[in-house]
């Protein structure tokens, strides 16, 4: 095949290409899950309340709710005297009015009776033995009545549109009456990687060959993002039986590669986009992960990662996580310990190593070296002619 690739350039910033990402998926979907199928996704619209919590104003102890009034004077020395009318449980209130000089016996969570205020506990009080009157050692505190919408009242707002499912806002929902969670559908993405160097994991390897650890790496990193992953394993260097492979994706919203889109002879995922597909752009002014691909072929969006282990997993995060989860870049700043250079006209995005509170570079920056990401705690971002000399703050983007 003859190729123009060679002088076909779209060439972006990596703002542009976020942007191009995320344009690249279609309109977020809602689905409507059960609770316990809620954990991890994300809210696709606000979540108000539904009902009060809590439901009545309410006992936080067991004990006795009194007027506080007639309890003022109670001491351990001086006990108050109150006559016993009746109980309220959780789920079983007390129906009746309590008068002056009158409690009732109530357990957490019970509704207070009419009438009384305050909540005496149980260690505090020494029954008759006929269960007809109370003595209190102290007095009744309001401070252990909870009171009706304390917590939450219907309307207000339990949990923001986009908000991430923990445990413990899953039991918020469903405290809040919710017994089925608006949530956004999970991304389709389809993962195929490339290369007649490439080998599947298990097999022996020949000089010169590589195990498949990008589509493991990508895989990982999908799941972390909640995606669903079609795994259409791996492809040679054959431009028809990548098209045949692109062809047979059904049912994706992205398709992301691994190789073949960088500046060699034998780069097809890029000819093939270029030729025969559509390109959004190619190659981002960008260090690790420059020849990095955007095009679609037949609808489907393809996102082609370039090869290098490295390249693939910090395009994966500059990329593919923000448009995933709809969440900016996780940038902090640190310290620099020592010197960071620039990619010349790049933006880099450099392994960096925690040294105290300070960031150092790892001390091995090839985008083949694999153990630079994995030892690797941050990416340390340096804008192009913007060299960071030491005691410098600088950019960076937390990995774990
Ligand atoms: P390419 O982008 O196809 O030019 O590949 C660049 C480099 O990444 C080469 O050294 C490849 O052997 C290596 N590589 C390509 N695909 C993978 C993969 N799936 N897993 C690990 N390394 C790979
Ligand atoms: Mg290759």
């Amino acid at each position: 095949m003859t190729h123009a690739s060679s002088d076909f350039a779209r060439f972006v910033s990596l703002e542009e290409a976020q942007a191009a990402v995320r344009s690249a998926l279609p309109q977020p979907a809602t689905e409507w899950v059960a609770p316990e199928a809620a954990f991890g996704r994300r809210l696709a619209q606000a979540l108000p309340a539904q009902v009060a919590h809590p439901s009545a104003t309410e006992s936080s102890l067991d004990g006795i709710a009194a007027r506080e009034a007639d309890t003022l004077a109670a001491a351990a020395g001086s006990p108050v005297t109150l006559q016993v009318v009746g109980e309220s449980r959780a789920g079983e209130p007390y129906a009746g009015e309590v008068n002056a000089g009158e409690c009732v016996r109530i357990y957490t969570g019970a509704p207070l009776p009419p009438g009384t205020d305050a909540i005496c506990p149980v260690e505090q009080l020494e029954f008759a033995s006929d269960g007809g009157s109370v003595r209190l050692l102290t007095p009744a505190r309001p401070q252990d009545v909870r009171h009706f919408g304390d917590d939450f009242a219907p309307g207000d707002e339990l949990l923001p549109a986009g908000a991430r499912l923990t445990p413990a806002r899953v039991a918020l929902a469903v405290a809040g009456g919710h017994d089925r969670l608006p949530v956004l559908r999970r991304w389709r993405v389809a993962l195929l990687s490339t290369g007649d160097e490439v080998r599947a994991p298990g097999t022996a390897l020949k000089p010169g060959e590589v195990y498949d650890s990008n589509r493991y790496g990508l895989h990982g990193l999908l799941l972390e993002c909640g995606a669903e992953v079609l795994d259409l394993g791996h492809a040679p260097d054959d431009v028809d039986e990548l098209a045949a492979r692109l062809s047979a994706v059904g049912g994706a919203d992205l398709l992301l590669t691994s190789g073949g889109v960088s500046m060699g002879r034998y780069d097809f995922m890029r000819d093939l986009l270029i030729e025969r597909g559509e390109v959004t752009f190619w190659k981002i002014r960008l260090r690790p992960g420059g020849p990095t691909l955007l095009g679609r072929w037949n609808g489907l969006s393809v996102l082609g990662l370039p090869g290098n282990p490295v390249s693939s997993l910090v395009v994966f995060e500059l990329l593919v996580r923000p448009a995933l989860t709809g969440q900016g870049l996780r940038v902090t700043r640190l310290r620099a310990g020592a010197p960071f250079g620039t990619a010349g006209q790049k933006t880099a995005f450099w392994r960096g190593e925690l040294r105290g509170s300070e960031v150092v570079p790892y001390p091995k920056q090839s985008s083949g070296v694999l153990r630079s990401l994995s030892d690797a705690r941050v990416l340390v971002r340096v804008g192009p002619g913007q060299p960071v000399a030491a005691g410098d703050e600088v950019e960076v983007l937390w990995l774990d």
